[in-house]
């Protein structure tokens, strides 16, 4: 389980995030939505500690953490080990292939010896659909090619949670779609999922649960049924003005 308690994070004069406490459970997805800048992007990067509150108790599998006080690199670095971001612009190695990309960090942070990590490595691109790119490299995939391997490399990190931040809005509609696919079916074997989309629809589908941010604040956090079937009207506009 991850859970925040309490967070808060001001930039400058800006409260991005203002006491919000929720709690992320295992084996299920998470959607996060709301307007631009409410504080989702600040959310979803306080779970990695790529963003560092200033108050508020954190919970990661355990690993307890007050953001208040002096929070150690080990302590960093475990709760890294927890959580892998993907990013929207899939951050991968240029130099590399799309192969080593996926074993760089199993063989150098996991100590996993190479065969053990190849074979893995292998398999997970099976599963992202793009076996046949393991010997290409990044400039010669299409961005949503480049975005399966940036998940299939957080996979082979075996973290706890994997969080993504709008994997899908630098794509065309066509390569988002083989994106959201592999989203799909990690969420199927229960992956535990985080991830901050505007697109409402995908989220209907793959989320079972909906945090609503809005001006730093949960406004709703709950059942995506319950979230989609709401009579509440700011809800109910936001989704209107989202599909
Ligand atoms: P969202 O992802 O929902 O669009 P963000 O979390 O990016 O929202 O931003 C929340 C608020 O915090 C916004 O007002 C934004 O301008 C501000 N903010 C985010 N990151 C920074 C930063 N690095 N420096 C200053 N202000 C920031
Ligand atoms: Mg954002």
């Amino acid at each position: 389980m991850l859970r925040l308690e309490n967070v808060t994070k001001t930039f400058g004069t800006q409260k991005a995030l203002k006491d919000i406490t929720t709690t992320f459970k295992d084996h299920e997805t998470t959607v996060l939505v709301g307007p631009s800048g409410s504080g989702k992007s600040t959310l979803l990067r306080s779970l990695n500690l790529l963003e560092r509150p200033e108050s508020g108790l954190y919970d990661c599998d355990g690993i307890q953490l007050d953001f208040a006080k002096k929070i150690t690199k080990k302590e960093t670095l475990a709760v890294r080990q927890k959580t892998e971001m993907v990013f929207q612009d899939y951050n991968l190695f240029p130099h590399l292939t799309v192969l080593k990309n996926i074993m760089e960090g199993p063989v150098h942070v996991l100590k996993e010896d190479k065969k053990t990590a190849e074979k893995r490595a292998l398999a997970l691109l099976e599963k992202v659909g793009l076996k046949d790119k393991a010997s290409a490299y990044p400039s010669q995939l299409s961005g949503g090619q480049a975005q399966r391997v940036a998940i299939a490399r957080s996979l082979a990190m075996r973290p706890r949670y994997i969080l993504l931040d709008e994997p899908t809005s630098a794509l065309d509609p066509e390569l988002e779609l083989e994106v959201l696919k592999v989203l799909l079916e990690l969420a199927k074997e229960k992956q535990s999922l985080i991830i901050v989309t505007h697109n409402l629809e995908f989220a209907r589908h793959v989320a079972d649960k909906i945090l609503f941010i809005e001006a730093g604040k949960v406004f709703f956090e709950g059942k995506k049924d319950d979230f989609f079937n709401s009579d509440n009207q700011r809800i109910k506009d936001f989704i209107n003005a989202m599909t």
